[in-house]
């Protein structure tokens, strides 16, 4: 690899705000590299900001999930549950932003579309989807394993009369950060799914449910 002497905007770029993202920020800027984060939300927490679906909560166990190897933040931090509730892990990751001083290193609602590699200057050249374009040296992906949002391919799903929620993208309360509380009493509500997701969410629409049908294609176990 040849290096032609050609600028890069930033030492490095880290490409999404969940944990990981923040934390690879943080380690970076430690390093001393100037650092540009893209974040496609606009706000940190990756999983814990996309869903807030009734019911969502760590299947791990809440003590196992914080930065414990940065002293001086978790310590901070008492659990209030043995599996925290999506609330409590959004706020945990506003919270260690914040103490890791991240959040002005991070443009959010700012998705990376594209990203080409120029390997005789050593250079990334980034597309955002609002027409700019950034370089790094180094290119981090934190995009996460799950963030990729995914209707079924259902024939009339896109013409359906009634309300139709997807787990990760639940909507959010007016003006607020919390989810919005949908009233599914006395409804006939159908939930599609059995997996992680879908046993979270079953029980508690079941409270309140009329009658509940839950599809499953394929048992997950
Ligand atoms: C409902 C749910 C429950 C889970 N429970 C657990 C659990 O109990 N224990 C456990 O260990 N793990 C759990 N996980 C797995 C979880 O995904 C990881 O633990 C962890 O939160 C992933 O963090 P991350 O930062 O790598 O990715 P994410 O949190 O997914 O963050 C990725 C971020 O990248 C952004 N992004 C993606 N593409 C782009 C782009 N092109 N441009 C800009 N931004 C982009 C996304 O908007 C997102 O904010 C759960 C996942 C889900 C969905």
């Amino acid at each position: 690899m040849s290096d032609t002497g050609k600028s890069p905007q930033f030492d490095a770029v880290v490409i999404g705000a969940g944990l990981t993202g923040i934390y690879q920020t943080h380690t970076l800027l430690q390093l001393g590299f100037s650092v540009q984060g893209y974040e496609a939300a606009d706000d940190v927490g990756g999983t814990w900001y996309w869903n807030r679906y009734p019911g969502c909560r760590l299947d791990t166990e809440s003590y196992t999930y914080g930065y414990f190897c940065l002293k001086g933040i978790t310590p901070e931090w008492t659990w209030s549950e043995l599996f925290a509730g999506q609330p409590e892990l959004l706020r945990y990751a506003n919270h260690a932003a914040d103490r890791m001083d991240v959040r002005r290193h991070y443009r959010f609602k700012t998705r990376v579309t594209r990203a080409v590699y120029d390997e005789a200057a050593n250079l990334w050249t980034l597309n955002l989807d609002d027409g700019s374009s950034a370089s790094c040296r180094y290119l981090l992906s934190a995009v996460g394993p799950l963030s990729a949002t995914r209707l079924p391919d259902i024939e009339g799903i896109r013409s359906f009369a009634g309300e139709s929620f997807h787990s990760s993208r639940w909507p959010r309360e007016a003006g607020g950060v919390g989810a919005r509380k949908v009233d599914f009493s006395g409804k006939r509500v159908g939930i599609i799914g059995t997996g992680a997701t879908g046993v979270q969410i079953i029980p508690v629409v079941a409270e309140t449910a009329g009658r509940l049908f839950v599809f499953q294609r394929t048992p997950n176990w």
